[in-house]
């Protein structure tokens, strides 16, 4: 069994959508980034690419490749877990705490884990998601961008 952490921010700004899991949370802003910026996949992704040792996100998607221009963050993590599936590994389980000042993610949690799960064809209750705020502290306090953090386990098969 192999473990990996991933971490990931992105700034909250106008005129951008706020997609976390693939779900489209109802925001005044949304998170900037080539992509979708969808920063529970991204922290996902390097969570399954570092407990497999192959990398990380930003190797496998360079953010100069036009290809990633808005793309949908997980297509991403699917293609990430292709490559850890060549190398004889599969996702098992994962845990994730999204930190941000607002709006309140309760409601979209279930929808959010869910689009994880599937990306890596697990059932949802083999991804947690915890929403927590920074206590109005920093740059996440000041709701600047949001911060995600990401813990996978990977089985040999
Ligand atoms: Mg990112």
């Amino acid at each position: 069994m192999r473990v990996g952490i991933g971490y990931d921010s992105h700034r909250l700004v106008s005129g951008r959508p706020l997609i976390l899991g693939g779900h489209h949370i109802p925001s005044e802003r949304g998170l900037e980034g080539h992509s979708d910026a969808d920063a529970a996949a991204h922290a996902l992704t390097d969570a399954i690419l570092g407990a497999a040792g192959i990398g990380n996100i930003g190797e496998l998607f360079p953010d100069t490749d036009p290809t990633w221009k808005n793309a949908d963050s997980l297509a991403m993590l699917r293609t990430a877990h292709q490559r850890v599936q060549e190398r004889g590994y599969r996702a098992v389980q994962a845990d994730l705490t999204i930190i941000l000042e607002g709006p309140k993610l309760g409601p979209a949690i279930p929808a959010i884990r869910r689009g994880l799960a599937e990306a890596l064809d697990l059932p949802a209750d083999a991804v947690s998601v915890k929403p927590k705020t920074n206590e109005g502290m920093g740059f996440i306090g000041r709701g600047e961008g949001i911060a995600v953090f990401a813990v996978a386990s990977l089985e040999e098969y």
